[in-house]
């Protein structure tokens, strides 16, 4: 489905090739690895084959250079699979995209290649224990000593923070800046990938979650870490400049987040139509009691329309403009229908649904992370109505 945007048959040819290899290789395991809570290293090695670390790096730098429109169908097909999948290369790929953006040569030659290969994979790091929402609330501090900064503070919810070989790391510089988000700078942290005891860097065993299963979310603790001064994204005079960095980077994530939430919701409507053909009461298969039919209709037209939010918002943050209102509207539309969708799925279902055996309570246990993840669903409303104040302001 593409919802009217025409896709080239070199589109079309990478869509195809990261369904079947959901159809083959994910679908068949997921329920393995969800249920218990295991890393899936083959499907990460197969994804590594694919390019999928590479998808939106560009090609002088070992990647696959895609736009994003295309990036985010990928990441709705992988989800359909499993949305631990796309959390695996979702903070890769916004790691990726602030190196790109504003990274130095140095910092781009030497680091974009090999995460284009997956050799290293990223995290993406501003939440602490007391400030989700509220980034600029955030206390984690790095002064600088020497040619270094000395990083103090416990970062929280890292996706992906054992197994990073790189975290883009916000943390306060100048706590006396006015406002506070100009005293924020972006650290690119290179570390040893899944060791959890570091000189001056702690990362506590992985958070126990409802959900988002077999990738890991951590805390990061840090008590006199030493970063250089040529680590700050950007190159060291590009202090108070982090807050902006990452604020474009999440921009990304959001729309990340809608294609997420479209996978979610496809598999739930794709099982639901099934089992309701196979499925009998009263005499007849229940896709012929039309109170089953209403809902069918009704999810399939709520995936449609947040297909369409989606492939706005990429579409239009392809072009370069700003496209916070739009990546703002497709997360909210599309996550808030995901959850809807997978718990009619469950409906759908009867006991089954609530049962181990088919997909729907994993689906149902996936779905509310993506209300609250890269900024809950009451901040997007916040923000596209702000939007929409300043553009019609009287
Ligand atoms: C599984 C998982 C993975 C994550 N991965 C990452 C990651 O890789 N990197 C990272 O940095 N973070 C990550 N996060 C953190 C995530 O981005 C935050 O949880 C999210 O931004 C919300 O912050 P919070 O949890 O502190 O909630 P709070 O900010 O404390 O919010 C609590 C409630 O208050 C509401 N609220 C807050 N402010 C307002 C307001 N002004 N108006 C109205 N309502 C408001 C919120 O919507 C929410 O309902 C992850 C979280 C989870 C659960």
């Amino acid at each position: 489905m593409t919802a009217g945007y025409e896709l080239t048959a070199e589109q079309q040819d990478i869509l195809r090739t990261i369904r079947d290899f959901v159809d083959r290789d994910v679908l068949p395991n997921v329920s393995h690895y969800d249920h218990n809570d295991e890393f899936p290293t083959p499907l990460v090695e197969t994804m590594k084959e694919l390019g999928l670390f590479g998808t939106t790096i560009p090609e002088e730098y070992g990647g696959l250079g895609l736009d994003l429109m295309t990036y985010s169908l990928i990441v709705k097909e992988l989800s359909r699979g499993w949305i631990s999948l796309s959390g695996i290369i979702n903070t890769h790929f916004i790691a990726s995209f602030m190196i790109k953006t504003f990274g130095t040569a140095e910092q781009k030659d030497r680091l974009l290649p090999r995460m284009a290969r997956g050799d290293v994979r990223s995290a993406f790091s501003m939440t602490e224990p007391h400030a989700g929402s509220d980034v600029q609330a955030i206390r984690t501090r790095a002064v600088l000593d020497g040619d270094d900064y000395v990083v103090n503070g416990q970062k929280m919810w890292v996706t992906n923070g054992l197994r990073a070989g790189i975290v883009m790391l916000l943390a306060v510089t100048d706590p006396s800046a006015e406002p506070r988000h100009r005293g924020m700078t972006t650290f690119i942290v290179e570390k040893e990938p899944e060791v959890s005891d570091l000189p001056g860097l702690t990362i506590p065993p992985p958070l126990k979650k409802l959900g988002y299963k077999g990738v890991e979310s951590t805390e990061l603790v840090f008590e006199d870490f030493r970063t250089p001064a040529s680590s700050i994204l950007g190159g060291p005079d590009q202090t108070g400049v982090g807050f902006k960095q990452f604020m474009a980077g999440i921009e990304l994530g959001r729309v990340n987040i809608a294609a997420r939430a479209l996978g979610i919701a496809e598999l739930a409507l794709e099982n639901a139509i099934r089992y309701a053909q196979e499925r009998e009461a009263f005499g007849k298969p229940i896709s012929q009691h039309q109170l089953i039919q209403a809902k069918i209709a009704q999810m399939a037209t709520k995936i449609r329309a947040a297909e369409l939010l989606l492939l706005d918002a990429a579409a239009r943050k392809n072009t370069g403009e700003r496209a916070d209102m739009e990546a703002g509207m497709a997360k909210l539309f599309a996550t808030e229908i995901a959850e809807e969708v997978a718990l009619d799925a469950m409906r759908i279902h009867g006991g089954y649904g609530y049962s181990q055996e088919y997909p729907i309570e994993r689906l149902y246990r996936d779905a509310p992370l993506l209300l609250i993840g890269e900024g809950s669903n009451e901040i997007q409303q916040l923000l596209i109505a702000r939007r929409l104040f300043e553009r019609h302001k009287i």
